[in-house]
């Protein structure tokens, strides 16, 4: 007889691990001391559950698996980002990015393996997309990530970037789970202010964000004020456009109090003259918002060029002078292709490019 694929133990609730304690013949209070090994102390392996003796411990192995993620090949930038591979237990890898910044240590991780989105500049959209991250599987890079703030620079991580491989509000369940247990007491304790899902502009999913009332924030990859500018550029522009993604921010804005942040990267002779600025302008002016202007960053195909530092000074300057609060960021770990954008796994799933 085929054997059947074990249950992943992290899948269970604290009832039901509990309860799976109680129907073999044991004490509910084991279930609780599992969780805690799986939760609070990150075990990735029942062998580590010192407190459980081998019969339980054998049990365990028996009818469970643990389908941690693994850290490979981790690399550190000369301007100190960190990022690494993750291997998933059935292969796939994905990415994800510590980037230090005084007493900033932000985490940046993927939602899903590769992405369905195809932007036109960005690495991970040049995959095709093979499957959602599970809540797991993206709270464990949130804790892997946490570890090398400690390790490298002895700080705590302060905050969280949805900003990896993949598009969130496509994997919308998992990443809000995945945010609970990040946030829960039980997980990290971390605040869900500190947490930033950026999305390329799913309206209805946006709305859906307002309506269960999240506490995170949220940031959209604008990169053009134009349907015309943006459908080039963007190929979900032309199922949500700017008036209804504009008015699903609205509504977000409304429902949950918060400000959102527009991402804008400049790219040159493309949208950063001043009749960009100024279309920008009035697409953000009515939405409690704020502008990052992004420099790009180069994925290898040399479709789009980096815009001039100057132009996109002007261009902040602009909307600053118009009442917009706009930055310029710039760009870290390029060196390691760990820059927003360039994350695709280079050497790892070729086979997944398109
Ligand atoms: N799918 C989500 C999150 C992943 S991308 C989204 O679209 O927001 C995270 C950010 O990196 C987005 O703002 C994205 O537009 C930006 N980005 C993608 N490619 C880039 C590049 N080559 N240079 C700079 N930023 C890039």
């Amino acid at each position: 007889m085929q054997e059947l694929p074990k249950t992943d133990i992290r899948s269970l609730t604290l009832t039901q691990l509990k309860d799976a304690f109680v129907q073999m013949g044991d004490k509910a209070f084991r279930g609780q001391q599992v969780y805690e090994w799986l939760w609070k102390k990150s075990a990735t392996d029942f062998d580590a559950m010192s407190n459980l003796n081998l019969v339980t411990r054998n049990w365990l192995k028996d009818n469970f698996v643990i389908n941690a993620i693994k850290v490979e090949d981790k690399q550190i930038s000369n301007d100190g980002t960190i990022k690494s591979g993750f291997r998933l237990f059935d292969g796939h890898l994905v990415e994800g990015v510590l980037i230090p910044a005084d007493e900033r240590m932000t985490a940046c991780v993927s939602s899903q393996v590769g992405c369905s989105l195809s932007c036109k500049f960005c690495a991970t959209g040049k995959m095709d997309r093979a499957r959602n991250l599970t809540p797991d599987e993206i709270y464990d890079q949130v804790v892997l990530i946490k570890s090398w703030a400690w390790e490298h620079y002895q700080k705590p991580l302060t905050n969280i970037v949805f900003m990896g491989m993949g598009e969130p509000l496509l994997n919308y369940a998992n990443v809000l789970k995945g945010i609970e247990k990040i946030c829960s007491p039980e997980g990290l304790g971390m605040s869900p202010d500190r947490i930033t899902v950026s999305t390329a502009g799913i309206a209805k999913m946006i709305r859906k964000l307002a309506d269960d009332g999240v506490r995170f924030n949220l940031a959209l990859s604008l990169h053009a004020a134009s349907d015309e500018k943006r459908n080039l550029i963007m190929p979900i522009n032309e199922s949500n456009n700017l008036k209804e993604v504009g008015a699903a921010l609205k509504y977000f804005c409304n429902k949950t109090g918060k400000r959102v942040t527009f991402e804008y990267i400049a790219f040159k002779d493309f949208n950063e003259s001043l009749k960009d600025a100024k279309e920008l302008l009035s697409f953000c002016k009515p939405i409690e918002s704020k502008v990052n202007v992004i420099e790009y960053n180069p994925t290898g195909d040399g479709a789009f060029e980096k815009a001039d530092s100057k132009k996109i000074d002007e261009f902040c300057a602009y909307l600053e002078r118009n009442g917009i609060i706009a930055r310029v960021r710039r760009s870290r770990g390029k060196d390691i292709d760990a820059a927003c954008g360039q994350l695709a796994n280079k050497k790892h799933e070729n086979a997944l490019l398109h």
